[in-house]
């Protein structure tokens, strides 16, 4: 019997047909997750009684409330929102949803690891005692000092807004070694400019939720920056359309096509770069047009009108720079945007009574340029927003007394004295700031003297860097390299020995402050879990 073509289709059609429509496929499907619940292999909570411990989740700077729901006190099953805390009001992100898989995953690191092959080789790891790693560190450490070498031990960390960052710095200070970074974030220029501007070094917070009219430079509100879910619940607040809401317009001036630009009132897309040039564009059409809050520039600002010095010298002031050099004509040639635009949203920006420029890098966990912060916060001051209690201020610290301070031993005074390894070398910048960039370049170059010890505490910069070759090639030029973290990443890997932290919900932690927020803050997180190391 020969079959043709069209009857094997049919029959293959039939057949698929038939077994859909029969009980079959979907008991089997049924009895198969019924047997799997039962193999031994698969891994289920034990049976118990279920609680729930509040903590805060530190996966991010956003600090969310979190519950975590326990089995007899000791298994974390499960991690939700706490509609109690006051800023993230029950809200989490699918990375603090699955915050378990750092306790529970099989690839955690549960023991110390020293490299026995050659370095960057992740097979070349051989477990080791905690007697044996903290013995090998502190015989490292104690040399170091006695041969009068205590700068040449560098820690990065990424922990910045909490005590711990504070604890290393007094770490240091009894060691003795000035070579102290944290991983940079748009913070560290924000901080220049505000020391500069204000007298002040504090990152800039924005009220948000009292905007009419946000123009965003280049800042991710809705890619993850920053305060991730404060900004969802903003973001829905803007869009509700319940009677009486202020319908907040956004526009976003990017050169890259990021999903708060897809979500925007209006995108703006400007050659990358240029954010802070279109924003001294629209500050000419504020002056020129008279849109600017002429009161607050004459009493709190100086240096806005030309003005003449005690010798007698005179300068030209922001006002007359800005009209002779950055007309919408003068701007729209290196922005790509059109004139007609800049001078309709610089109008705009005028007109609205709650209008705020905010600005950034992405997601923020860059440093920004000096200069395109100060023409960011001039627009601000134009509109009058650094006014008591405008839309703009700096962050406020809890009002706590420090920390006591560590007592530098004696023989470490001569280190501290010294000149930290990114300055050593080379022209000193006028405001040296957190620098880790500046430290990886000297360090891979012809650094004053050598790294011996290179303590990199929750920080992944071989990969997070704006250049991780840098930090590459400094960690190549370092003797040891100790990470402490908990995955294999890829600045693990480059690591001599790793000695594996707790995971969050396992230690007592803090949170001082929240990028943008304009208020004082300040978190315990406390931890659920006993260790599982
Ligand atoms: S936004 Fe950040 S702090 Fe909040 S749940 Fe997600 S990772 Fe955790």
């Amino acid at each position: 019997m020969s079959v043709g073509r069209r009857a094997f289709l049919q029959f293959v059609g039939g057949a698929v047909g038939g077994t859909l429509l029969s009980p079959l496929p979907w008991k089997l499907a049924d009895d198969s997750a019924i047997w799997s619940q039962n193999w031994s292999w698969r891994p289920s909570p034990e049976r118990g009684e279920f609680t729930e411990k509040p903590s805060v989740c530190q996966l991010c700077p956003s600090a969310c409330g979190i519950l975590v729901r326990l089995v007899n006190g000791k298994q974390a099953v499960r991690i939700r929102g706490n509609s109690n805390h006051p800023f993230s009001k029950g809200g989490i992100c699918p990375l603090g949803a699955s915050g378990l898989q750092f306790v529970y995953a099989p690839y955690r690191i549960r023991e110390p690891l020293k490299q026995t092959g050659t370095r960057g080789d992740p097979n070349g790891f051989k477990p080791i005692s905690w007697d044996e790693a903290l013995k090998e560190m502190g015989t490292r450490l104690a040399a170091l000092r006695q041969e009068n070498k205590a700068p040449s031990v560098a820690v990065i960390t990424g922990q910045s807004r909490g005590s711990m960052s504070d604890l290393w710095r007094q770490f240091m200070t009894a060691y003795g070694s000035p070579n102290l970074f944290t991983m940079p974030d748009e913070s560290d220029s924000q901080r220049l400019a505000a020391r500069l501007a204000f007298g002040t070094a504090a990152p800039f917070t924005f009220a948000f939720e009292r905007a009419d009219y946000v123009l965003s430079f280049g800042l991710n509100l809705l890619d993850g920056w920053g305060p991730f879910v404060r900004m969802q619940n903003v973001f829905s607040n803007w869009r509700t359309e319940s009677a009486g809401a202020v319908q907040t317009e956004l526009v976003q001036i990017e050169g890259r096509a990021s999903v708060t630009a897809s979500k925007a009132n209006q995108w703006v897309a400007v050659n990358p770069g240029t954010e802070a040039l279109f924003a001294l564009g629209l500050a000419y059409v504020l002056i020129e047009s008279n849109l600017y809050d002429a009161g607050f520039m004459s009493d709190q600002v100086f240096g806005f009108d030309n003005w003449t010095d005690a010798a007698g010298n005179s300068h030209e002031g922001f006002k007359q720079f800005v009209l002779k050099h950055y007309s919408p004509d003068q701007v729209s040639k290196e922005t790509g945007a059109t004139a007609e635009e800049i001078i309709a949203i610089g109008r705009k920006f005028g007109a609205q009574k709650s209008a705020l420029a905010v600005w950034g890098q992405g997601r923020g966990t860059h440093a920004s340029n000096l200069y395109h912060d100060l023409a960011f916060m001039a627009l601000n001051l134009l509109k009058g927003n650094l006014k008591n209690n405008g839309l703009v201020s700096l962050e406020t610290p809890p009002p706590f007394a420090p920390l006591p301070e560590a007592a530098a031993v004696s023989s470490t005074a001569e280190g501290l004295a010294g000149t930290r390894l990114d300055l050593a070398s080379s022209a000193k910048p006028p405001l040296p700031g957190n620098a880790l960039h500046s430290f990886c370049d000297a360090l891979g170059g012809s650094p004053a003297y050598p790294l011996e010890l290179l303590l990199v505490h929750e920080a992944n910069p071989a990969y997070t860097m704006a250049e991780p070759s840098l930090f590459r090639k400094a960690a190549a030029k370092t003797r040891m390299v100790v990470s402490f973290a908990s995955t294999m990443d890829e600045t693990a890997a480059m690591a001599d020995l790793i000695l594996p932290n707790h995971s969050p919900l396992e230690r007592l932690d803090d949170i001082i402050g929240l990028p943008a927020m304009p208020c004082a803050f300040y978190a315990i997180a406390a931890p659920v879990l006993a260790p599982q190391l």
